[in-house]
């Protein structure tokens, strides 16, 4: 199998015939040839997206609605079709891809298909100096979209959903370890009746292709999700040139879990806040701090569910944990437990790569938990990405918020408490971009998603996406 670059609404081979691996991290076979694009193809892929542009930018809302809405049917009506191929691609289990991944790539062009007809410019009247400002909302024009490999076709879709709604023309690469449903989103862009040269997407690697998008003199933006050296290394990248940029990168999150909160309730989402998707979500929560007083019944409870969660081949109904995405990240999220065990940690359950009869060449491990004893050490600090936690125990409100802080990233948090006082003082302080509490991943499209510190600059999300995808100008009128 081929994956192909997808521009001027045709597949195409690379203009070099260079093409990498693909592999599936459940056998650790390589099943599919990859597209390995370099700049030529990303300015073909360019030509195609400014062409588009004053047509599509001067279509109308009703028009660019109904295309996202047929675009959205198409993903529900190939659930099963895309769920499989997510599961293959990434390892994760295909319950999880069939219940989270593929409706959620529906839901975001439903969102904004809707989204963009409810959003409108503002006007700001200088009463008693006969001045009418109004504010003009104009797409920027050709736009990179540039995503991971943890939630392909949801966060590949995140960003085109709102760029395309907004009126400006795309040029996207996902990652290139996960590339199969973004191949696949093209013949449903065609499917649906997307103009031609609207969405192009360029497969390859990061230092090529996606340096190309980055460094593309006339791509006005830049909306990446990613890791955070690689953000810094884009925002470097980014600014002489002054583009407009949006960054969404790792996280370190923190679960703050007080003794009066719903314990069975916390504990449940607890293990999902921990270990959904092998802990590749960069909202799961990987830092584990718990009121001393329950701490010892916690740890005994939490590594009890642990132990039942069954790691195995995605394609098993009863499979909760799948494979890792690829072997090099399976080798640093093991090398971490090693770091843990130099460290002092002391590792309550797991730490061991698992063997899946039939698929012995996959990429697993056990979802592990690490009691930790000074909340400073590296596995408490550094964003690790896989199915490993830390735990900890505090005294109080004021020690557990430092601890929280204390690290680097700012993505989310997660408060387990029923103390409403407690609550509303622990989320103005907390430094996140997102906090639950009493909940996880609990989303709602409009909401602004993003973080703070090193896990980003900027939002995404309802009328934020639609803001940072169009450039404000402001029309000043005098009259007599
Ligand atoms: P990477 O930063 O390695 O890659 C992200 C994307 O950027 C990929 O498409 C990659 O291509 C591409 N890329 C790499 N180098 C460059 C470059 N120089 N110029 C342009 N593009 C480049 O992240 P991962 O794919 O490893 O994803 C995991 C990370 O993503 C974690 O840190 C996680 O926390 C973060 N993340 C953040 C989220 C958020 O909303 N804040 C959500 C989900 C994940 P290729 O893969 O082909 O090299």
């Amino acid at each position: 199998m081929k994956i192909l670059n997808y521009i001027n609404g045709e597949y195409v081979e690379p203009l070099s015939d260079n093409w990498l691996e693909n592999y599936n991290p459940s056998t650790g076979e390589v099943y599919a040839k990859i597209a390995n694009s370099n700049a030529e193809d990303v300015e073909n892929a360019y030509k195609a997206a400014k062409e588009a542009f004053p047509e599509w930018s001067n279509s109308t809302l009703e028009k660019r609605s109904r295309i996202l809405i047929k675009i959205a049917d198409l993903i529900e009506e190939q659930l099963v079709d895309l769920a499989q191929a997510e599961a293959k691609d990434n390892g994760k289990p295909l319950s999880l891809a069939l219940s989270v991944d593929i409706p959620r790539a529906s839901a975001n062009f439903r969102f904004f298909a809707n989204a963009i007809t409810q959003f409108s410019s503002e006007a700001h009247e200088s009463t008693g100096l006969n001045t009418m400002n109004f504010t003009l909302r104009q797409p920027l024009g050709v736009v990179g979209c540039i995503s991971p490999w943890n939630l392909p076709l949801y966060l590949f879709t995140w960003k085109i959903a709102p760029a395309i709604a907004a009126g400006n023309t795309v040029v996207a690469k996902p990652s290139e370890v996960t590339p199969l449903t973004a191949f696949l989103l093209g013949e449903i862009c065609t499917k649906a009746g997307l103009p031609k040269g609207v969405l192009n997407i360029v497969h390859g690697t990061g230092p090529t292709a996606g340096q190309a998008i980055v460094e593309h003199k006339h791509i006005k933006a830049i909306s990446f999700t990613g890791g955070t050296k690689t953000g810094e290394h884009i925002a470097r990248s980014a600014a002489p040139m002054f583009k407009k940029l949006s960054l969404e990168l790792g996280g370190k999150n923190p679960n703050l879990i007080f003794a009066d909160c719903d314990y069975n309730k916390m504990l449940e989402t607890t293990v999902r806040s921990s270990f959904a998707n092998q802990g590749q979500i960069c909202l799961c929560g990987s830092r584990i701090f718990v009121e001393k007083s329950i701490f010892e019944k916690f740890k005994t409870d939490f590594v009890e569910k642990v132990k039942q969660l069954k790691v195995g081949n995605p394609f098993d109904a009863d499979t909760n944990v799948g494979a890792l995405v690829s072997k090099s990240h399976l080798e640093k999220v093991a090398s971490y437990i090693e770091i843990a065990k130099k460290e002092g940690g002391k590792i309550l359950y797991g730490g061991n790569k698992v063997t899946v009869k039939g698929f012995e060449n996959g990429y697993y491990l056990e979802p592990t938990v690490i009691e930790v004893f000074d909340d400073k050490c590296r596995v408490n600090q550094e964003e690790i990405f896989g199915p490993v936690v830390t735990i900890m125990p505090f005294k109080t409100e004021e020690e557990v918020l430092n601890m929280a802080n204390s690290v680097k990233y700012g993505l989310s948090a997660t408060i387990w408490t029923t103390n409403i006082n407690r609550t509303m003082r622990i989320s103005k302080e907390i430094e996140a971009g997102i906090v639950w509490v009493n909940t996880w991943l609990n989303r709602d499209l409009r909401t602004p998603f993003g973080g703070v510190k090193d896990s980003g600059v900027g939002r995404e999300g309802g009328f934020d996406a639609l803001r940072f995808f169009t450039e404000a100008k402001n029309v000043c009128i005098k009259y007599e």
